[in-house]
């Protein structure tokens, strides 16, 4: 994170639109607004995480799954990103070079499009995507699926290993993939001290 600007910054403003707002898309949202890409994320709050309560999110000792949503819905909403709570995608499609997006209240154009709805595979399905014999969405580690620009991210990626310290880890690698992806080159968004210094001034922890 850096207010200079350097010589592989990207020329657009890409855009991105997330899918879901689970861990999964949040974390995906995080990466990408926080690095510059317009990000809106659409998410219906049927995330498995209202059920949950963690005590194997390494860092955090326990906290409720609503709660850790409520965190992640905030730092996400920090860093930029338009989240549209309750605002449910119905169709997703190639459109030109990137992606046509219809929800129940409009329609919206993007460069990427981050799937990230769960174990609900229906819009992958409907994009055309590969999938795996297991039944899952086909991905390698950078989460991309067989359609270009489209990342596939969490319970849909796999058969049963549904953490969520795995759906973070895929959002993080999806959105690492655009940006890279962006600026041509592989993209590191490290922090530093003194980035934290920048960004939160006196709130910034020991
Ligand atoms: C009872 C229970 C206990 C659990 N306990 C733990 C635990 O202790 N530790 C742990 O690590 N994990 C636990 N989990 C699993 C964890 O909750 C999941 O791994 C995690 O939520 C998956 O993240 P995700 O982002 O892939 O999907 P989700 O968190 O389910 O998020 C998907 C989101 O996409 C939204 N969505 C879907 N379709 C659309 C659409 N068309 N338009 C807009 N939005 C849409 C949904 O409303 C939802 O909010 C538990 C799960 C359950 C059910």
């Amino acid at each position: 994170m850096s207010d200079e600007t350097t010589a592989d910054e990207p020329e657009r403003n890409a855009s991105v639109i997330v899918v879901g707002g689970g861990v999964a898309g949040l974390s995906a949202a995080l990466f990408t607004a926080k690095n510059g890409l317009e990000t809106t994320v659409f998410d219906t709050d049927e995330t498995w995480m209202h059920k949950a309560h963690l005590f194997n999110y390494l860092g955090i000792g326990s906290v409720g799954g609503s709660e850790f949503m409520a965190t992640a819905r905030q730092q996400v909403d920090d860093f930029g990103a338009d989240r549209r709570q309750g605002e449910e995608v119905t169709a997703v499609r190639e459109s030109g070079d990137g992606f046509a997006v219809e929800t129940d209240e409009g329609e919206y154009e993007s460069d990427y499009v981050v799937l990230a709805t769960g174990a609900n595979r229906d819009l992958a399905e409907e994009l055309g995507v590969d999938f795996a014999e297991d039944g899952t969405v086909d991905v390698g580690v950078e989460m991309e699926t067989s359609v270009e620009g489209a990342y596939a991210t969490g319970a849909m990626v796999r058969p049963e290993e549904w953490q969520a310290a795995i759906a973070v880890g895929d959002g993080a690698a999806a959105a690492l993939n655009i940006l890279s992806s962006e600026r041509g080159e592989h993209y590191h968004d490290f922090d530093v001290p003194a980035d934290a210094e920048r960004v939160f001034g006196e709130l910034v922890a020991e």
